[in-house]
């Protein structure tokens, strides 16, 4: 081979070599500037995109990441409750409910992530099992900022002590800013229930905020986030979106996305407001 040949092949290969250097140092960077998106990309949890398909096909098609933040209580003293992160604090819901407004996120409904294409920076606000704390602390405050947020009523508890009255919950819906849905009759674990008792759990409380507060709720909240096919199956029949309790951050596409097995995160007591900022900037839609 001749010396020149040595040489062009020689120079080919350097090229090689500094086009993956470069390639390697753009994906390390881009995990370094987004930790939690990062993170999230490590934890995805695996979704069985075959059982349903949800969307009629369009012309084209929606990918987000949405983030759906959880909460039950807001409460300042977690008593001896045991599990004081499910209480967040009344002043790191507000900062937290600040931050969105100011920072003009398109804080949603559930309901409303069929049209994603209509937002920039979606993210979803929800509180589980209908706490009279709701009412008096996170309501007045929605209504100052205009912000909107959805609510799973366990309904055969509302009206019991510390739960929302049926009254509370005909204003928050009546306001508007407030989404209800279903979180069951009385908070069983779904996948240890036979056909027929999810079937009551799930029809039965449907029925009951259709008769009492005109809802006609498409939305279910999994108690404890448990399910299994026979639930999905009869859930499938009876609501178009069904809700877990962890998973991170929503990554929608329209062609695959699985909404009866929808994860949120977890905003516990302990979550900074650094860490909730950093689920937030992961929001984004692109329309293809
Ligand atoms: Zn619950």
């Amino acid at each position: 081979m001749k010396k020149r040949d040595y040489l062009l092949y020689i120079l080919i290969a350097i090229i090689c070599i500094l086009v993956i250097l470069i390639f390697a140092k753009e994906v390390l960077s881009m995990k370094r500037l987004n930790p939690v998106a990062a993170k999230v990309e490590e934890n995805k949890i695996n979704i069985d995109t075959n059982n349903v398909k949800i969307e009629e096909l369009s012309d084209y098609s929606v990918r987000a990441n949405v983030p759906i933040f959880m909460y039950h209580w807001i409460k300042d003293d977690t008593g001896d409750y045991a599990y004081p992160e499910n209480m967040v604090k009344p002043d790191e819901l507000k900062k937290q409910m600040d931050y969105l407004h100011e920072n003009n996120y398109d804080v949603i409904f559930v309901s409303e992530l069929n049209s994603l294409q209509h937002y920039e920076k979606p993210v979803i606000l929800t509180f589980d099992d209908g706490w009279e704390d709701v009412y008096r602390i996170a309501f007045p405050y929605a209504k100052e900022l205009n912000m909107k947020f959805c609510m799973y009523i366990i309904t055969d508890l509302v009206g019991t002590p510390g739960y929302c009255t049926i009254e509370e919950l005909k204003e928050m819906k009546e306001s508007g800013l407030v989404e209800l849905d279903s979180h069951t009759l009385s908070h069983p674990y779904l996948n240890e229930l036979s056909a027929e008792e999810v079937e009551n759990e799930l029809v039965g409380s449907k029925n009951y905020l259709k008769e009492n507060l005109g809802v006609d709720s498409k939305v279910i909240c999994y108690p404890s986030g448990r399910q299994n096919a026979t639930v999905l199956n009869i859930v499938s029949e009876n609501y178009n979106y069904g809700l877990l309790m962890d998973g991170g951050v929503f990554r929608y596409n329209s062609d695959f996305s699985n909404l009866y097995l929808i994860p949120r995160i977890y905003a516990m007591r302990s979550m900074t407001l650094d860490t909730f900022i950093n689920y937030c900037e992961t929001s984004l839609v692109n329309v293809i």
